[in-house]
């Protein structure tokens, strides 16, 4: 039975994993110790707002974090009733895409939910700090490690070690535990899509913003995402997806560290990049949103290839570290579903092998990961998945399947499929709406002349 387990990253993946673990295990694992371990010197504040769908609010409910952030007032975020959507060309509104029943009632009781990466992991990081078997350790960046069939060490950059019974590489997409240690060699591959994005203060604008809380803009290769992230609405969140090329990004990237005038010269680049998809919108508080920033930062999206190694002897890969896929703003709620699932089979049979257990995890998550992964693709790939959006409601309404001769029992598997909602693969997403709409977009636009 593992009782010393090490979690690298304390990222969503990570933090979630600490929480589920700690909780469902605790009970049948004395002496549980659960040590998380961040490359980075503390919580980081940046990153703009993320968008949490309702599967992924309802995991975070289960896991305490949703109290803690509603705790945090106006730093708790906004919940998402619809995303509106307007065409960028004509400025027609297209629609409003719900995160409600006809009642007005979020799917399973939850709706959307904006938030501020910063606040949503300073929350989950006070949920893990109050288990009494869980520390957090910044600065402690893992740069290899080995398993043997009897422990797990991880390396870290400083030269210290640590040795546990089970290893969870939960450091996102880069993965050094993936690249290092599971699956030397698979690292990680730009999408060709990038988020150029930036906080404003909305006292800073002038011209009435005609949505509820958030809105996406449709172009015909781009979308602009406009999103209040506090329930008073001063802060505005706001995000061009665009495509950029690698070669744009390598530069970007070789700036980061290089003087000030350089680096000031990319920012204008972006600024430039974004006023060329957007800057010409009949939409006036679009200019004005496009003209009025000057502070874009570039956060290019990587995946993960699929049907990678997820793990070898004591050690198991989840969230992005194990299936960054192209964005389509669910991966939040995948990374937190891996989390609850492994926690529960770790929990449910204490004595199973971990080679059983960790078989038996990627027989449960393999086939829908693969299929999240190919809808975004295909997402991506084509603007037109017109078959997608009716789909999206059946899905979510769909009980997760698990395979009959399961390790973890009769029992224990009727508990995890009562007790976790259906697969994420196809909900709601401002991302998914892009491409879902961009067809309606150009409808609109031909209609009126554009
Ligand atoms: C631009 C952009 C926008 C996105 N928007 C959304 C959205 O709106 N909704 C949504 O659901 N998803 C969104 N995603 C995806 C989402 O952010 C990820 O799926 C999610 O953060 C994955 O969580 P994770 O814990 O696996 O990885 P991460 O959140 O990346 O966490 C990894 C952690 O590991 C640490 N780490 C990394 N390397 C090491 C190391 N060597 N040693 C120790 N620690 C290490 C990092 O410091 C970090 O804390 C977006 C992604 C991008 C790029």
């Amino acid at each position: 039975m593992p009782r010393d387990i090490l979690i690298v990253g304390a990222g969503i993946a990570g933090l979630a994993s600490a929480i589920a673990i700690s909780n469902e295990f605790s009970p049948v694992a004395p002496g549980l110790s659960i040590s998380v371990f961040d490359g980075a010197s503390e919580l980081s504040t940046s990153g703009g707002a993320i968008s949490l769908t309702p599967v992924a609010q309802r995991y975070l409910d289960e896991l305490g974090v949703l109290s803690e952030l509603d705790r945090m007032g106006d730093q708790a975020g906004i919940e998402v009733d619809a995303i509106d959507l307007f065409s960028v060309r004509s400025g027609r509104r297209l629609g409003p895409l719900r995160f409600t029943d006809e009642n007005g009632q979020g799917y399973g009781g939850y709706k959307g939910r904006r938030v501020l990466r910063s606040a949503l992991s300073e929350a989950m990081l006070a949920v893990a700090r109050k288990l009494p078997n869980v520390s957090v350790h910044y600065d402690r960046k893992v740069v290899g490690g080995n398993t043997t069939a009897e422990s797990a060490t991880l390396v870290f950059e400083d030269g210290s070690t640590a040795t546990g019974d089970l290893v969870l590489g939960c450091d996102g997409v880069h993965s050094a535990t993936r690249t290092k240690i599971v699956d030397p060699g698979n690292r990680s591959e730009y999408t060709g899509i990038s988020f150029i994005q930036s906080m404003g203060e909305t006292r800073d604008f002038k011209m009435p913003m005609p949505f509820q809380q958030t809105a996406v803009h449709l172009a015909r290769h781009s979308s602009l995402l406009t999103s209040y992230c506090d329930p008073k609405h001063e802060q505005l969140f706001i995000a061009a997806i665009v495509r950029v090329s690698e070669h744009l990004i390598e530069r970007y990237q070789a700036m980061s560290g290089t003087d000030l005038s350089a680096q000031k010269n990319m920012r204008m680049s972006m600024r430039y990049l974004v006023r060329a998809q957007f800057g010409m919108s009949n939409l006036p508080y679009i200019r004005e949103l496009i003209d009025k920033t000057e502070d874009w930062m570039l956060y290019p999206v990587y995946q993960v290839r699929q049907r990678g190694k997820w793990y070898t002897e004591r050690i198991l890969l989840l969230g992005d570290a194990a299936h960054a896929m192209p964005p389509r703003d669910e991966s939040a709620a995948y990374a937190v579903e891996d989390a609850i699932i492994f926690s529960k089979l770790l929990a449910r049979n204490p004595d199973c092998p971990l080679a059983m257990l960790f078989a038996e995890y990627e027989d449960i998550r393999r086939d829908l990961v693969n299929k999240a992964f190919d809808a975004s693709r295909r997402l991506w790939q084509s603007d037109l998945d017109k078959g997608l959006f009716p789909g999206q409601t059946r899905d979510l309404m769909s009980p997760l399947h698990l395979p009959p001769d399961s390790c973890v029992g009769k029992r224990a598997m009727h508990f995890i499929t009562k007790s976790l909602p259906a697969p994420t693969h196809e909900s709601f997403s401002d991302l998914s709406v892009y491409s879902l709409t961009s067809e309606l977009a150009r409808t609109a636009d031909a209609t009126n002349g554009d």
